[in-house]
């Protein structure tokens, strides 16, 4: 297995595969890592993941929590604002952490898992042979020496310029977004008297101010215009200009850490797949930086694909999972495409009136939606995933979406119950008596090395008796996963989405439905 990329997204890959037993490597055409930031935040969605593989602490550790985004537009009197403090998650919030950071905090856990980011190691060139073989060709710097590598998969996680897409002759459709230019700069500022746990727009007609606290001393200063707009520079001066023009003197830039101008598109691969080779992250999918989802969206491909190729990989499923990559992650990339440019469409859509915008983010729904979708617990699997096969679909909570948190005691949540490699068989049962004992013996012998399974029961009834059940308190748990009239079995994969829910009457829908899914391997 060969991944090409040690970003974000290749080291996530990397983590998925390493934590089921599968050795990778990882190379990387840079020399050394990267000592700046480009994105700051991890959402809600990414720290469920990355608890599930038990590394969420060390990202809480070096970040700072911010509960909203407000949109000061000029001349309102209150900012509009979306507010993460009620989201249904343990991380109601954005952690404000540098790319940097996350990276490293990633590559620590890599390397825990046996495998060290290969540095100066450029994919140059790769093609496929008649009989499907992979070749590609790496080059080692400084020396120059040349390696031929036949790997069985290959993954691109090469970025916006992927060489895996370009060797593939795989197009990047999509635009570019012209008439606009974007700065950025991480600097502490003096006389910053907004609160530090929120994210400031500051949306005018010509002009977008982002500024944000950072961990450490910084904030990011981010500024969109639109292009010709004097001062295009990334000098202290040209940025101080625009701190003058919002806050009149008052607030005074230091001494930059890094300043940058970058470009923004909106594109999107038709394919994510070719044979045996495969593209996560930016090297499949870009969009405009509104709402920071590109990082988080590329981390979540690579928690998408990880688990099913490590299951391929070892033979416990056929190769048909991998093909549900494409047909989940490629919806979810359009869907992000669409909700950051109606999200851009409100602050950096420049010329246009901000009396228009702020109609905008007052469309009934918008706050809901754009919560939802950039903490990334909106986003389902609904339509590319059937449930159990020849089956109806309860009605609510269903195949597709991801497994709702619940509390089940005092120190259990229901995510807790998620924090392995496997799938997650759960039995809300109240009243069964042996029944639910005779399904775990049953499943367990059937799937056991791929399955965990666990009772879940009210304090009252029988099933509390039944071996390792966990007893439930209070009623969050039926309600939300609908057991509340009848009793429920819910399959959940390993990355927490549920594979099926149905009503706890037999067998066979989840047979059927772990057939499908794990019982195809040659
Ligand atoms: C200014 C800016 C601000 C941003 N802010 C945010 C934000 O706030 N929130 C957010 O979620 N996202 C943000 N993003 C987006 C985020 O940075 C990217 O989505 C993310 O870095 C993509 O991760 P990746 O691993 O797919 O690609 P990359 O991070 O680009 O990593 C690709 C890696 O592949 C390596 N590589 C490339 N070609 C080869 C080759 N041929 N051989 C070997 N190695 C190769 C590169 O050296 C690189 O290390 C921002 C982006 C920019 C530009």
């Amino acid at each position: 297995m060969l991944i090409v990329g040690a970003g974000p997204t290749g080291s996530t890959l990397g983590i998925e595969l390493g934590r089921r037993g599968v050795s990778c490597r990882v190379v990387d055409r840079l020399a050394a890592p990267v000592a700046t930031s480009r994105s700051f935040t991890l959402h809600a969605r990414t720290l469920e993941l990355f608890e599930m593989a038990g590394i969420a602490g060390r990202f809480l550790e070096h970040g700072l929590r911010s509960v909203s985004m407000d949109y000061h537009f000029k001349g309102a009197s209150e900012p509009a604002r979306l507010d993460f403090s009620k989201l249904h998650s343990r991380y109601p919030f954005t952690l404000i952490i540098n790319q940097n950071v996350t990276e490293q905090v990633l590559r620590d856990q890599l390397s825990t898992l046996g495998t060290s980011v290969e540095w100066g190691t450029e994919l140059k060139s790769l093609c496929q042979g008649p009989d499907g073989q992979l070749s590609a060709l790496l080059v080692h710097q400084p020396s120059g020496r040349e390696e031929i590598v036949r790997p069985k998969w290959l993954v691109g996680c090469d970025g916006v310029q992927s060489t895996v897409r370009a060797q593939l002759d795989i197009p990047y459709e999509g635009d570019e977004y012209t008439g606009m230019q974007m700065r950025m700069m991480d600097v502490p500022l003096q006389g910053f008297a907004l609160e530090d746990d929120r994210i400031h727009y500051f949306i005018s007609k010509e002009r977008l101010l982002l500024v944000t606290k950072l961990p450490g001393t910084n904030h990011r200063v981010l500024i969109s215009d639109m292009e010709g707009t004097p001062a295009t520079q990334t000098a202290r001066s040209a940025f101080q200009y625009v701190l003058d023009e919002h806050f009149h003197g008052s607030v005074s830039l230091g001494e930059p850490e890094w300043a940058t101008v970058f470009r923004i598109w909106k594109r999107v691969t038709p394919r994510y797949r070719q044979s045996k080779v495969f593209m996560v992250g930016d090297a499949a999918h870009c969009h405009s930086p509104a709402g920071g989802q590109g990082m988080n969206a590329c981390i979540q491909d690579a928690f998408n694909l990880g688990w099913k190729l490590a299951l391929v990989s070892a033979g416990e499923a056929g190769e048909s999972l991998l093909d549900t990559y494409e047909q989940e992650r490629r919806p979810i990339a359009q869907q992000v495409i669409e909700g950051t440019h109606a999200l851009h469409s409100i602050i950096m859509a420049h010329g246009r009136s901000v009396e228009e915008r702020i109609a905008l983010s007052r469309d009934p729904g918008f706050t809901q939606q754009a919560i939802s979708k950039i903490s990334g617990v909106g986003y389902h699997y609904r339509e590319a995933l059937m449930g159990a096969p020849g089956f109806p679909r309860l009605a609510g909570l269903t195949a597709g979406d991801r497994a709702p948190d619940a509390r089940l005691g005092p120190n259990l949540r229901l995510h807790d119950l998620l924090q392995h490699e496997l799938y997650t068989l759960l039995v809300l049962t109240s009243n069964t008596g042996g029944t639910a004992d005779r399904l775990v013996t049953d499943v367990t012998d059937r799937f056991g090395t791929r399955l965990r399974v666990t009772v879940l029961a009210p304090a009252h009834g029988n099933a509390a008796r039944s071996t390792g059940a966990i007893t439930v308190e209070g009623d969050e748990l039926r309600r939300l996963y609908g057991a509340a009239d009848g009793d429920v079995i819910c399959l959940i994969r390993p990355d927490g989405y549920l594979a099926m829910r149905n009503r706890f009457t037999g067998l066979q829908p989840l047979l059927a439905t772990l057939t499908e899914h794990l019982s195809e391997a040659s």
